[in-house]
């Protein structure tokens, strides 16, 4: 039997979507058409936009539909950026720990469209820097076009601040994105009272298949559409509707967020269970990211020094536990993780990162079945682990 411990890539659709997107299916049509057929799947998309707004504090002329959180973090950063930009704001200020989604989008910019890039540090646990968000709008707030902090971090864990983001940027006229991909469906989001402008979510991190998700846009907000064609969405997303993808992300995100706060409770009991029977079988185990309520109730992350990741979650693998390093792969080769790089680990702790996340699904059957593999994995993992060759040379220089 296999254990599943890789929430944050993707979570097991949940029945009750299955069920809601098997009968979705049923409505053959285009919702842009204007017939019989094309009006009920327009009614089925509707009323799947209405569900999601009411879920998530948002009007469901603010939803926007996309194929993922990939698609809404890129319409949302280069969509208001470039609206911005037109008017003589050219900087784009991030969080040195977002998803790739929002970092390669925003570099794009900077090597592309001439936007000014500022990354926000963070501290030890990975908690973005406000007061240096603070200092670089008091000087250059005229000068910048959007600021985009995740809400959640998906290495980690560590939730951030966002209202503060929101406040500081709101006192300088400002707008603000938030990839709040790991957040939805984890801890309560309210897109009207968070002050944010625009919010990214995506379904398969909560239970509805993969390649549906949404962008919540304020009303207002200028928004250069990215995807041309038929002008469905308002004209700021083409693209023929998906309806019965739509429903089955309306009825995640409901199933999500009904009983939000016992899920929750329950995920971060295991989770805690979790992180103690871990330091009680490697005490030497580091755990990464915010203390308690800092962090997301599914999110559980260690750094084993001396142990080389991939080997580690081969092993574990090969016992039937599925965990992550969390961090990307480039050609089959896991890099070091930039979030872990921007809380102050080295280059060694970076690689010998394993990410634990629970879902809906999680049970207790599978955080023992993970303790009971990790101590053998680990001891493999430091048996293979070899320094990278700039970790030798530091080595080398250190003894001499
Ligand atoms: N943003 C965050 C924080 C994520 O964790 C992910 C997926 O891992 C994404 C964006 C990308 O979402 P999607 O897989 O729906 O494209």
């Amino acid at each position: 039997m296999t254990t599943y411990l890789d929430h944050a890539a993707t979570t097991p659709v949940r029945p009750e979507v299955a069920d809601a997107y098997a009968r979705a299916l049923q409505v053959a049509g285009n919702p842009s058409s204007l017939h019989a057929a094309g009006r009920a799947a327009r009614r089925v998309l509707e009323e799947s936009r209405e569900s999601i707004a009411a879920d998530l504090g948002a009007d469901p002329a603010e939803v926007i539909l996309t194929a993922g959180g990939t698609e809404a973090d890129n319409l949302a950063v280069q969509g208001i950026w470039r609206a911005r930009a037109k008017e003589g704001r050219p900087g784009l200020v991030t969080s040195a720990v977002e998803h790739h989604a929002v970092l390669e989008t925003a570099q794009h910019l900077a090597e592309h469209e001439g936007a000014e890039t500022h990354e926000l540090g963070v501290d030890v646990t990975g908690v973005v820097r406000t007061e240096e968000l603070a200092e670089l709008l008091a000087e250059q707030g005229e000068r910048t076009g959007l600021v985009s902090v995740m809400w959640a971090n998906n290495e980690v864990g560590t939730i951030q601040p966002i209202e503060q983001v929101a406040s500081i940027a709101r006192e300088h006229a400002v707008p603000v994105h938030s990839d709040a991909v790991q957040a939805v469906g984890q801890v309560p989001v309210d897109f009207a009272a968070s002050g944010l402008d625009a919010l990214s979510f995506s379904g398969h991190k909560l239970g509805a298949p993969i390649g549906i998700g949404a962008l919540l846009a304020r009303r207002g907000l200028g928004l250069v559409p990215v995807q041309h064609g038929g002008g469905q969405e308002r004209s700021v997303r083409s693209g023929t509707l998906p309806h019965a993808s739509f429903a089955a992300l309306a009825a995640a995100v409901g199933a999500a967020v009904t009983d939000l706060a016992v899920e929750a409770q329950r995920r971060a009991r295991l989770r805690d269970r979790l992180i103690a029977g871990v330091l009680e079988a490697v005490p030497d185990a580091e755990l990464r990211g915010a203390p308690g309520a800092g962090r997301l109730p599914g999110n559980a992350h260690f750094t084993f020094s001396g142990a080389d990741a991939d080997a580690l979650l081969f092993t574990l693998d090969a016992a039937g536990v599925c965990a992550s390093s969390g961090s990307a792969c480039q050609a089959g080769v896991q890099q070091p993780s930039h979030v872990l790089l921007a809380m102050g680990a080295d280059d060694g702790a970076a690689r010998s990162a394993v990410r634990l996340t629970l879902g809906w699904s999680s049970s207790e059957e599978d955080v023992e079945a993970l303790l009971a593999a990790l101590p053998e994995a680990v001891a493999r993992a430091r048996a293979a682990y070899r320094p990278r060759p700039s970790q030798q040379r530091a080595a080398v220089k250190e003894a001499s």
